[in-house]
């Protein structure tokens, strides 16, 4: 049997069990917290921006909640200048028995260091295949997969760039890519072209985000080149609110697409990316709803279910797409 790595060592892929593609056990930018520690320490009890001593600890809670919802896995598609820390991530593991896939790669819309810059796609390939066959961060944890991201800006000479990288490092070393989209700015499909360009196959291919669109027509559009998408963005009311996004899974799921399709929140257990006070408009402005790492398992699901899905869709979905993604199925 086909074994995939996690933070706490490898796995055989029958014992995945039910997971969640796409959720971050901590979202903080590595640079501002390496060079200010005490940044984010605004007030205790602040929902999103805690002292760092307590980053741990929600993470801790958050994944044992999952656990007693029954997810016995995430996805945690935390990347460079997403704070990715697979030690981090493999104490929360420990603490909580939550299983959890690390990655590689680069979470840029377009800036890149200079480093990056200056080195060509295959010598920043160089990189992820490391992490992938060797070593994270000098640890014995290696990434399941890797990850890239298109936004507002499109495809950018710095993101064809990582897309490059990531395609060659799969290429390389069988490893699946997970990429970040944004279907209001249509990045999907010529996400799609740079990987078919470099010879990825498709099934190895997962278009995240794909959920915040309606558009059937160009979620089919991807469907058809053979990726899987992600309706992953639960509880982001913001981008797509949630009835629509439960409306839109219900239609791929009655057009046959289970096969392709992963259902998760993108939850942050804790987030840097706004002040408190912003957070707190966002929320009573309705930007986000239950946006955290029970919504799939305690409203999506139930009421996909009441919705129609059957058995048989859910477990595709939750537990045999994440083995065939990871495993070129
Ligand atoms: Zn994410």
């Amino acid at each position: 049997m086909a074994r995939v790595p996690t933070v706490t060592g490898m796995v055989e892929t029958d014992q995945l069990g039910t997971t969640l593609i796409h959720e971050h056990l901590r979202n903080a930018d590595e640079a501002v917290h390496e060079q200010w520690p005490i940044a984010g320490a605004v007030k205790e009890d602040e929902p999103y921006e805690v002292p760092p001593e307590q980053v741990f600890d929600i993470a801790v809670r958050e994944a044992k909640a999952a656990v007693d919802l029954g997810i016995k896995t995430i996805g945690e598609p935390t990347a460079m200048f997403l704070g990715r820390d697979v030690d981090f991530m493999r104490r929360v593991s420990e603490d909580t028995g939550l299983q959890v896939l690390a990655c590689t790669g680069i979470y840029t819309y377009d800036h890149l260091p200079t480093f990056f810059v200056s080195r060509t796609p295959d010598l920043i390939a160089d990189l992820f295949v490391r992490d992938i066959e060797e070593s994270v961060q000098e640890t014995p944890i290696r990434a399941a997969f890797i990850k890239c991201a298109a936004d507002e800006p499109g495809i950018t000479e710095n993101v064809e760039k990582v897309h490059r990288a990531a395609a060659r490092a799969s290429l390389r070393t069988g490893a699946p890519i997970m990429a970040h989209s944004r279907p209001a700015s249509q990045t999907g499909p010529r996400q799609v072209e740079i990987f078919l360009e470099e010879g990825v196959d498709p099934a190895k291919v997962q278009i995240a985000h794909t959920g915040d669109s309606t558009d059937l027509e160009y979620i089919e559009r991807l469907l058809e080149t053979g990726v899987y998408i992600g309706l992953d963005r639960y509880g982001l009311e913001m981008f797509l609110p949630y009835e629509q996004r439960n409306q839109t899974a219900l239609a791929l799921l009655e057009r046959g697409y289970a096969e392709r399709m992963f259902i998760s929140a993108d939850s942050c257990a804790t987030i840097d990316w706004f002040p408190h006070p912003v957070v707190e408009q966002m929320l009573a402005a309705g930007l986000a709803k239950d946006w955290d790492i029970r919504i799939v398992p305690q409203r999506v699901l139930p009421d996909l279910r009441a919705g129609g899905m059957t058995e048989e869709q859910e477990r595709t979905m939750l537990i045999e797409n994440p083995v065939r993604w990871l495993t070129g199925g």
